[in-house]
This record gives C-alpha cells, structure tokens and sequence, in this order.
C-alpha cells in the first residue's frame, strides 16, 4: 500500500459502480464511487489507481488498494521533430514507409509534419493522412490561424486527425521571442485552440518552454486551453533542462492545481540535451501524464528526443513500478529502429539500450556462466521480444519472392508489390554473386528500392574509373534521366572518388561539397556489400545518400546520386508551391 499522490483532491475521482458490491451506496455523486459495509469508500482516480480509504469529505487520508495498469498513448515524432535535426531529412517515399511502419509498431498518434514550414512538409502529412491507417495523424501548427488552417488542409482526409498547437509561454521566450505580455499570451491560446476545434475533436495544446515557465501563469494557460477545447495539453522540456523530480512535481502541480485537467490527457515531451529524456518522461507517466512524445532511437532537435523504444521496454519490463502499459507491438522495435537508421543513415551507437547491436551480448565470462545456468541472472528482458532475430544466414540463390517479402517483413520493410517485383530483380543478380545473402544483404538491396523512385531521378547506366599510385585518375560516367543519358569523362582529384564527385557534378549540374563519407560493410566476408553513406551540403542545406554494391566505387557512385536526387525531389516540392 502506498500514499497515492493524486488524493489530495476529490475532482478527479470519477463514478465507478462494481455491481458485485450490492451493499454499495453512493456518498458523493462525482467523487466515492461506492462504501463499503465497514465505512471505508472506494474510488478509482484518473490514474485509475483504486483508491480504499475512511469515509472523509476530501480523500485526504487514503491508500492505493489495488492499482489497474492504465495505458500510455504513444506519441512518435520522428517524422516532424526527429526529421527536422540535421542530417535526418527524409524524401516522401521515406516518410511513408517510415508512417506505414509506425503504424504497425502500434503507435497511437503519428506527428508526421509541420504543414506550413515548406510544401514538401505539407505534401508529405497530406500523403500520410491519406493513406495510413488504424492510428491518428497529427500535424504541427504554431498559435496562428494560417498555421492552423494549413495543417487542417493538410490532415483532412485521415479518419483520426490531430492538430498540435504551440505558443510559448516562458518568460525568457515571451519577452524576447513574442514580445507579448501574459495577458495577450492566454488570449492568443484561447483563440488559437477555439480556431483548431472548429475544425476537429482532437487538439493538443503545447506551451513551449512550459518547464521554464511560472508556476501561476502555466496553470492558467491550461486552464483556458482546456476551456477552450484542447483534449491533450503537451508539457514540454524544450531546451532539455528539467530534472526527473522537477517533472514530477510539475505534472503533480498542474494535476493539483488546474480545476479542469481532468477534461484533458496530460503529455510529455522532453529534449536529450542532459542525457534525462527518457527519465524525465518516465517520471511524468509517474506523476499521471497519460501521452509521451517520443521519437525511433531518441533522433531530434540537437541531442534528440526521448528514444521510443527505451521508454516503451521501461514501462513494460518494469509494469510492477509504473503499472502502465502501451499498445506497443514491442517485437516490431528493432525492426522498426533499422528501418530508420538505413533511411536517414543515422547509425545508433552499439551500447545504445535496447536497439543497439551489444544490448544483449554478454561477454564475461561470469555474465556467460549465469546466463548458462538462468537466463533472468543476468538478462531483465528477452532478446526475442523486442525482435532481436536469433538467426542471420537467410537466404541463397534457390530462395523465391515469398521468401525474400518474408524476411524484408521481418527486417522491417513492407514492399509493394511492384516494390518487391524490382527488389527480387536484384536479389537475384546479387544470389548469383555470393552464395549466402545476409539479413544485412536484404536491407540494403530493399532498401535502395524503397528510397530509389520516379524518372525525375538520375540513375548510374555505366562506369569505368582507372587509378594508379602517382598518377590523376580517370573516370569516365554515364548516368540517365528520363530519355536523356549523358557521357562525362574526368581526369582531375584527388583520387577515384573526387574524380567520381566531378564526373557526377557535371553530368547534373548540381554542385556540392562532401562532408562526410563513410564505408561499412553490410555483412560477412570478402564478398559482402560495401555500404557507402555520403553527406554533402548544398547551398547551405546538408543531403545524405545511401548506395550499395560488392563493388566500393559503385556504391559511392549510387550514394551520391542517392543524394543528388534528394536535392532534387526538394527543389521540384519548391516550385510546385
Ligand atoms: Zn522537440
């Protein structure tokens, strides 16, 4: 039995009526659900805590009888705060792929984009709302009507739509961001909140900055919101600031203080900058906060978001404290955590929890000893529950199409029939290469066909590079697009890959510099895909590309076409505007 933090108050007791307790009486309409025989009243609170306790007028005195897990919404925004972080840009069959997969992790709310920050945004969180399913699409809006129009335009064809408002509410951020006193503040809120539930149901409010922000003024703010229609009110650690404890008792404030919060679902969204977002957002679901804002594998603003699969894995390996459960479909994380980092190229680091590659090796030789004996000795979660494949060696040249659509389904990848007829293509080119294919042969190959597309593109026709130690190297391209191919030879750079960046400059048209270039190898052996990742910058934008090849050159070559198209696809959103 524990002091239940909520029962200092009575407002958030609802009615609950157990018809197996026929002798039950109700006290209070609105507050004891029912007395027992020997005077003790029992309620179930928002939390739904059951609470027991003596017949008293303001629940001061009461104990948590039993507790009944509630379920937490999950809220991704890897598509609008994960994609907006450097490096991390998405083209529209990405953003898709990545929703469809979502939505099959069992996230209840996707934020796929901010619909007024550029038509491509736009585009893609019209594209979502369109055609995913069986979970609520969310668009981000600032506190302004233009906002908010823009992203109901943009989410109206979804069957379950969410619009996010945000106005800051910090002092720091009211005086030198918005110039606006606490008055006009309240009254922007109001309206922009009224203007969001004209067209739907379902509005969030956030108060940006909320953590840095005067306790009164906060408690006002999500007075009037609620007032005004928001259903979830949002308290994010913008800047990434707040400690465990200062949420809790800032959730524990707002739940205490605020004499409509029941009316709303209280939601958190914390920043990584300190290494406490998941901490912070855990001791919010601690405090009652019923939404966490999270992200695949925590990427976001600066250092990230809370990484969805740690908070998800936290709640449920440690359901005896939190008592909360998630619609999560936790077999579909590590699936889903490769999905994103082949798409943006953002590699999780190998310690990283739950998703990264060590997470489950034990290598002392004691650790190995008690895993031995009894798995739990050392292990708090089973690998296979998070979807952590026990095998890797799949497939070879006699595998048929059902076989590859299985594994890319496991790896993370849904394909479309067309899709997987092209993907087939050169699963069988690349069978009759190497002997055994590896799950990492899978991803790549599937992968360039989901990120490959439409004949806007330039695609790789031919090749030939010759290079020699003391010698400038000579490449000669042939690349297509649309009907058009074109022939460049090179003979300038540093070596085979400069000249490669020439040749592909000039055949464009697009000039760019290289920031980073990286080589892994996909799989086992002499024989594996070399995986280039490639980031250049662009008047002053950074583009990532991915290629993929047992030949290095061809890889590189097919990364920054890769990367090029990128620009490309964002310039044709640009004019279309
Ligand atoms: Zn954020």
């Amino acid at each position: 039995m524990k002091r239940c933090p909520a029962a200092r108050t009575s407002r958030r007791l609802t009615v609950l009526r157990l018809p197996k307790y026929p002798s039950c009486r109700t006290k209070a309409p609105n507050s004891i659900d029912f007395v027992e025989p020997s005077g003790f009243f029992v309620a179930l609170d928002r939390t739904r805590d059951l609470l027991r306790g003596r017949e008293t007028r303001n629940f001061s005195d009461c104990d948590v009888m039993t507790q009944s897990d509630r379920m937490i919404k999950i809220f991704d925004t890897t598509l609008r705060d994960g994609e907006q972080s450097p490096g991390a840009s998405m083209n529209m069959a990405e953003k898709l792929e990545i929703a469809q997969a979502l939505a099959e992790l069992g996230v209840d709310i996707i934020e796929a984009g901010f619909p007024i920050a550029s038509p491509g945004d736009f585009e893609s969180v019209r594209q979502i709302a369109q055609s995913v399913r069986g979970v609520t699409i969310c668009g981000l809006a600032r506190c302004a009507d233009k906002d908010i129009d823009r992203a109901w335009e943009a989410l109206k064809s979804a069957p379950q739509a969410r619009i996010h408002i945000f106005l800051a509410t910090s002092a720091i951020h009211r005086e030198f961001k918005l110039r606006m006193t606490t008055d006009e503040i309240v009254e922007r809120a109001v309206a922009g909140v009224k203007r969001g539930a004209s067209y739907c149901d379902d509005i969030e409010f956030s108060p940006e900055d909320a953590c840095r922000t005067e306790h009164d003024f906060l408690c006002r703010v999500v007075e009037a919101a609620i007032d005004a229609g928001a259903t979830t009110i949002n308290i994010p650690d913008t800047v990434g600031y707040a400690t465990p404890s200062e949420v809790f008792e800032r959730i524990t404030m707002l739940r205490n203080r605020v004499p409509n919060i029941d009316k709303a679902i209280i939601s958190t969204h914390c920043h990584d900058d300190l290494g406490l977002a998941v901490a912070n957002s855990l001791a919010a679901v601690h405090a009652g906060a019923g939404q966490i804002e999270c992200t695949i594998n925590g990427i976001g603003e600066r250092a990230g978001n809370a990484a969805l699969e740690e908070v998800v894995m936290a709640l449920r390996t440690r359901q005896d404290f939190y008592h909360c459960t998630t619609r999560i479909e936790t077999k579909r994380l590590v699936p889903t955590s490769r999905l994103l980092t082949k798409t943006t190229g953002l590699v999780v680091q190998r310690n990283k929890a739950i998703v990264g590659r060590n997470a489950f090796a034990h290598e002392s030789g004691i650790h190995q000893d008690g895993m031995l004996k009894e798995r739990t000795t050392y292990e708090i979660m089973v690998p296979e529950d998070v979807g952590v494949s026990k095998t890797d060696l799949v497939l070879g040249k006699h595998s048929g199409r059902a076989a590859l659509a299985d594994r890319a389904r496991a790896l993370g990848y849904t394909l479309s029939g067309e899709q997987l007829q092209q993907a087939f293509e050169q699963f069988k080119l690349l069978a009759n290469k190497k002997k055994e294919l590896y799950d990492g042969d899978i991803i790549a190959l599937v992968q360039q066909e989901i990120s490959g597309g439409s004949n806007r593109e330039w695609t790789l026709v031919d090749y030939e590079v010759t290079s020699a130690r003391n010698k400038t190297p000579h490449v000669r391209l042939t690349l297509k697009r649309g009907d058009t191919e074109k022939t460049e030879t090179v003979e300038q750079g540093d070596g085979p890959i400069d000249a490669a960046f020439w040749a592909v400059e000039r055949i464009t048209g697009i000039e760019v510099v290289c920031k980073d270039f990286q080589v892994r190898s996909a799989t086992l052996g002499r024989d594996a895909i070399g995986e280039v990742t490639v980031e250049i910058e662009h008047k002053g934008r950074s583009y990532r590309g991915i290629g993929a090849s047992t030949d290095s050159v061809e890889s590189t070559i097919l990364a920054m076409l890769n990367a090029v198209n990128r620009i490309i696809a964002e310039k044709a959103y640009a004019e279309t505007a």
